[in-house]
């Protein structure tokens, strides 16, 4: 992990002005976790909660994550939470174009410094961003939330597991099962070492 770096991209985040979201922050949500993690779990945006307290996943959606971290063992402190975009958007509404694309340079190199083995999005917007940064073909979340797909570079093989976002169960306590489920297949393949990874 190169800290020099790492700490650039902080204060570049931090000073951010790209789009109108970054004046009406209260902080921006860099992430949270190991900057050593092989696994990088990915949401959408910060919500209110984040937003005051600059931490990822600390409201209602932020529990049942780490619910399901839980369920199969994993720390937060193991793994790396970071978002599409960094600032929160008005009234929790969707990222738009403009936002993601200004946005998401800091994703891209937070994936370079951390250099995780397995990346997690966890919900469409991250799901569509992911598969598309790494030309992955892949359908929608509905058909491919709980698959495993494999990006080989020249010089290693990367993993991405995609879930639905863990707020579909605050409004729906159905898909909560369809979350524990992918969680419970991701963690088999965590222990088969499919993906050499220690969780
Ligand atoms: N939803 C997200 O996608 N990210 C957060 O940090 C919180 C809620």
């Amino acid at each position: 992990m190169n800290e020099e770096r790492w700490d650039n991209l902080i204060k570049a985040i931090n000073d951010c002005n790209q789009c109108p979201l970054g004046s009406q922050r209260t902080h921006p949500v860099i992430g949270e976790g190991s900057l050593d993690a092989d696994i990088m779990f990915i949401g959408e945006a910060p919500g209110h909660n984040e937003d005051r307290q600059g931490i990822p996943f600390v409201g209602r959606a932020g529990k049942i994550l780490d619910k399901l971290l839980a369920h199969i063992n994993l720390k937060r402190e193991d793994v790396f939470i970071a978002n599409i975009l960094k600032c929160r958007p008005p009234g929790n509404r969707n990222p738009q174009k403009n936002e993601v694309e200004s946005c998401t340079p800091f994703l891209d190199a937070q994936i370079e410094i951390v250099q995780p083995k397995l990346l997690v999005p966890l919900g469409n917007f991250s799901y569509r961003y992911l598969l598309s940064k790494y030309n992955v073909s892949h359908d929608k979340i509905s058909t491919d939330h709980g698959k495993v797909f494999k990006k080989q570079t020249l010089t290693e093989t990367l993993y991405i597991f995609p879930m639905y976002h863990p707020a579909v169960a605050t409004y729906n306590p159905n898909q909560l099962s369809v979350l524990i489920k992918d969680f419970e297949v991701l963690d088999s393949y965590l222990h088969q070492q499919v993906m050499n990874i220690q969780g």
